[in-house]
């Protein structure tokens, strides 16, 4: 998915946990869940060539600012007070971190090999924008009415 609804995502478990030790599994754990819904993001189609790494990359860092607004608008900037929500909003992006460089620069350290094998096994892209959109729309507005309204 993309990186607005795993970022919004680990930082609302965050939010609503408060404790790492219950919210670091569960941000990582959504992130499997999340890739396993079949969904459009910024590296679909870099895969089969119908989108370039450079236009990959420079996306998916627009896409990740906005991640980082939306995070910052709802709950507000890093500080001490509130350091669960960027931890969590981390983890929740962490397994698209370790493939960044396999992604993007075609480099992929032997470590995170299996590692980066494991996320790809829960990865269903769709081509159809719409479609892989609505699902993380929906998610979305969960997350921000859950947060506003309280
Ligand atoms: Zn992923």
């Amino acid at each position: 998915m993309l990186s607005i609804s795993h970022g919004l995502t680990g930082a609302f478990f965050a939010a609503q946990l408060q404790d790492p030790i219950l919210y670091v599994p569960i941000a990582l754990f959504s992130h499997y869940l999340e890739d396993w819904i079949p969904h459009w993001d910024m590296g679909t189609g870099l895969s089969d060539g119908k989108r370039t790494r450079s236009a990959a990359i420079i996306l998916g860092s627009i896409e990740l600012s906005i991640a980082l607004g939306a995070i910052f608008f709802l709950w507000g900037s890093p500080t001490l007070a509130n350091y669960h929500i960027w931890l969590g909003a981390f983890i929740g992006l962490l397994p698209d971190f370790l493939e960044a460089p396999r992604n993007f620069l075609h480099w992929e350290p032997s470590f995170l090999k299996s590692i980066n094998k494991f996320h790809a096994g829960f990865h269903h892209s769709v081509p159809n924008k719409v479609l892989g959109l609505v699902p993380q729309v929906l998610l979305w507005g969960i997350i921000i009415a859950l947060t506003i309204s309280k």
